[in-house]
């Protein structure tokens, strides 16, 4: 690792006035897992790091919009293992809760943010698939103003993303799942409980009357440079009656669009394979749940 200097303001003003001093030779830093895995490797060099621990306001979980009609607000700061045991977040957004219950390792959840895990742009993380199937929003500030956009339009390329130099994502805000929708997040792990996942797929399904579906989201991490939104394949469901013969079609079209890699988590050929199956099955469980959630007659 190379020498750098360490900062930590304590007010996002004092971060910006950072960013902008030492601009490409600055790198921010939230709970480090990754950064420090980048700068211990040489795949970054910065001269400056700028901590955001003590940064007041990137930390809370909020209610957004009418209260459990609307959805959560989470600081830049909440840590993997805050969300995923927060009582509201497992109340009213239980997919959320058990995505972020998938990621590593306690240990690594614990150090781990949110804003962090975004920014990362690593492919084979767990939380942008439920986040970009839900349509959460980021907010990225900067000394120059704040800009606001969808989780899914983030992520650029591999581990690239389009936060500017000079920006801070500040906060996350995850809409509730629409009603009478289930989900089902499902990470296929053949190797170890801790590994990234070899596939990962996030589906939302809504009924509409009878057994049709009215809505559908299936996002799938793991295999493409950033996570892989299948709309084509949601296409093929929406408006559908939720037969095992349409379901089965859904899936099989996600094949069409997923490129993943080669690696030593599996060939390319199988972690296609594996998409299909395991789209199939989250499409399912969602399926299960909307019949489970579904009120008393
Ligand atoms: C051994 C190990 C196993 C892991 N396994 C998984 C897994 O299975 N699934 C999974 O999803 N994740 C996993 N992770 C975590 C994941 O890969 C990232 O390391 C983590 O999410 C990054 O969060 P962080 O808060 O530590 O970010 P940092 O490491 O501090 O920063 C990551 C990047 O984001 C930038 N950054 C951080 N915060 C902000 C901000 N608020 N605004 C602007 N830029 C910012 C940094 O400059 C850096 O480029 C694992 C990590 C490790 C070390």
């Amino acid at each position: 690792m190379n020498d750098f200097e360490f900062h930590s303001p304590s007010s996002l003003e004092e971060a910006f006035e950072l960013l902008d001093r030492y601009g490409d030779d600055a790198r921010v830093m939230a709970g480090g897992t990754g950064v420090v895995l980048q700068m211990k490797q040489r795949l970054s060099q910065p001269g400056h790091v700028v901590g955001l621990r003590k940064v007041p306001g990137l930390n809370s979980i909020g209610l957004t919009g009418n209260g459990s009609a609307g959805g959560i607000e989470v600081g830049a700061m909440v840590t993997h293992r805050t969300l995923e045991n927060d009582p509201t977040v497992v109340q009213i957004l239980p997919m959320v809760a058990a995505t972020y219950h998938h990621v590593a390792t306690p240990r690594i959840r614990s150090m781990a943010t949110v804003g962090g895990g975004l920014v990362h742009g690593d492919p084979n993380e767990d939380p942008p698939p439920t986040l970009i199937a839900l349509g959460a929003l980021v907010v990225l500030t900067s000394s120059s103003g704040r800009r606001e956009m969808p989780v899914e339009e983030l992520f650029v390329d591999y581990y690239e993303t389009d936060v500017q130099p000079g920006e801070i994502l500040t906060s996350v805000t995850i809409p509730q799942q629409p009603p009478g929708s289930g989900s089902a997040y499902l990470k296929f792990l053949p190797r170890t409980a801790d590994d990234y996942a070899t596939v990962s797929v996030a589906a939302i399904v809504t009924r509409g009357n009878g057994n049709t579906c009215s809505d559908v989201k299936i996002v799938l991490g793991a295999v493409g440079m950033t996570p892989v939104h299948a709309t084509q394949a949601e296409s093929l469901l929406r408006g559908q009656t939720l037969t095992p013969e349409n379901i089965a079609a859904c899936a099989s079209a996600v094949k069409e669009v997923v490129d993943p890699l080669d690696d030593f988590r599996g060939s390319a050929e199988y972690k296609r394979d594996m998409a299909e199956v395991f789209t199939r099955r989250a499409i399912e469980q969602a399926i299960q749940q909307t019949l489970e959630n579904r009120p008393a007659a």
